[in-house]
């Protein structure tokens, strides 16, 4: 049996790594759910599972929670309740499955406590990879990808060489406005921009799909996680989620991992590896299919994707500078204080304007997201 914590139980990631739970009650328990406001939700979760520990982030959501008395469970809460369920005795394995920045001193306690880490939470890859790549290394800890893409990616690699690696190729949805005409873009409203054509997801990724932010976070991701160069890291678009993404090796063969868009596999995945579950989910027809499509990206019309090449390129700071630019705009643009447009025009802003660190510390990625956070919110006025 092994103990899980969750971070984010409550989000898209998190009540679907439970149903994961759920579906496989002799294998996993989840030992530790956090959530940031969601009590509601979370006291379902604590009646159905039982956790020992459970956090709320927010003050005034977990004193209402501790007065609905929800029974035998340990309630802690804000930032030192996330660093407790982080590093929990008895868990072996921490989903990071909170959005964005947060999760990221949460998963390097994980990482130090010797957790193994199931990593839904691209950001903290983006803003600090190199920096988790040497935790990693010198703690002799282990990573495994929930990011489809990403899983798709580590599954094409089972028993390759990474010096055999010529390219990866993550596919990319193109996401709901795939085919709307330039001049249509700053007419986009968030309402439009949450519908996503083949996943349900959270808000914040479902708006970097829409930007293709989110395929510029990924490809920042790759290149940590399977430690190869910028020029190595190509994108296409492959409206139908299919094919999750591909390995082209020196020989000139493309290994592929087809599956129908469904996270529930890539956090399985994750949580066995290296095992593989059964399960019933709906299975994969390709003569169902008929045709699997695939273009080429538009930078122009997505420059998001090319400013997420141009932070990797540059690096230190950057990909901290963008990410946190991105986190600010994105937010602006769901409360309707910007246009769909201006996400990726105060991302280029904030990465010419704010000077970059060179081989960022801890402390430098956590100042260089705060000094980001004020700059674009001054851009915006908010
Ligand atoms: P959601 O917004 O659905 O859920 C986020 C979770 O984190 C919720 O439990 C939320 O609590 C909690 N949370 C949010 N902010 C904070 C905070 N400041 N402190 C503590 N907890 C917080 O996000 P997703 O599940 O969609 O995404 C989670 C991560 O996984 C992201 O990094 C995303 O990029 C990645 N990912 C998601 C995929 C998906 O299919 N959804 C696919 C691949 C990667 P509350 O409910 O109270 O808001």
């Amino acid at each position: 049996m092994q103990s899980i914590t969750i971070l984010g139980a409550t989000g898209s990631i998190g009540t679907q790594t439970l149903d994961v739970v759920r579906a496989n009650p002799d294998r996993y328990r989840a030992a530790c759910l956090t959530t940031n406001r969601n009590i509601e939700l979370l006291a379902d979760q604590i009646a159905e599972f039982h956790p020992d520990l459970v956090v709320v982030r927010e003050v005034r959501a977990a004193e209402e929670l501790r007065r609905r008395n929800p029974g035998d469970v340990e309630i802690l809460v804000g930032d030192e309740g996330l660093l407790r369920a982080a590093t929990y005795p008895d868990v072996e394995v921490v989903m990071s499955a909170m959005v964005g920045f947060a999760g990221l001193v949460p998963t390097i306690a994980a990482i130090r406590a010797g957790k193994r880490i199931a990593l839904a939470n691209k950001e903290t890859l983006v803003v600090a990879g190199e920096l988790i790549n040497c935790l990693l290394k010198d703690l002799g800890g282990s990573l495994i990808p929930v990011d489809s893409e990403h899983s798709a990616i580590f599954q094409c690699l089972a028993g390759e060489s990474p010096s055999e690696i010529e390219r990866i190729i993550l596919t990319a949805s193109g996401g709901p406005f795939r085919e709307l005409p330039a001049e249509e873009f700053a007419r986009i409203t968030p309402e439009r921009a949450l519908k996503h054509p083949n996943w349900s997801m959270g808000p914040k990724i479902t708006i970097d799909s829409a930007t293709l932010m989110n395929k510029g976070l990924e490809v920042i991701e790759a290149r940590w996680l399977f430690d190869t160069l910028p020029g190595q890291l190509s994108v296409v678009v492959h409206p139908q989620s299919i094919i999750h993404s591909m390995v082209e090796f020196i020989d000139g063969s493309v290994k592929a991992q087809l599956g129908l868009p469904d996270m529930r596999l890539p956090i399985q995945y994750a949580l066995a590896y290296p095992e593989r579950i059964a399960n019933a989910h709906p299975r994969l027809s390709l003569s169902a299919l008929g045709t699997l499509t695939f273009f080429e990206p538009d930078t122009g019309r997505f420059p998001a994707l090319r400013l997420a090449y141009e932070a990797l390129e540059r690096m230190g700071t950057a990909p901290a500078i963008l990410n946190a630019a991105n986190e600010v705009a994105v937010a602006a643009f769901l409360d309707g204080t910007i246009t769909f447009t201006d996400i990726p025009r105060l991302i280029e802003r904030a990465l010419a304007e704010i000077p970059v660190r060179d081989a960022p510390t801890l402390d430098d990625i956590l100042e260089a997201d705060t000094t980001t956070r004020r700059t674009v919110r001054s851009y915006t006025g908010c």
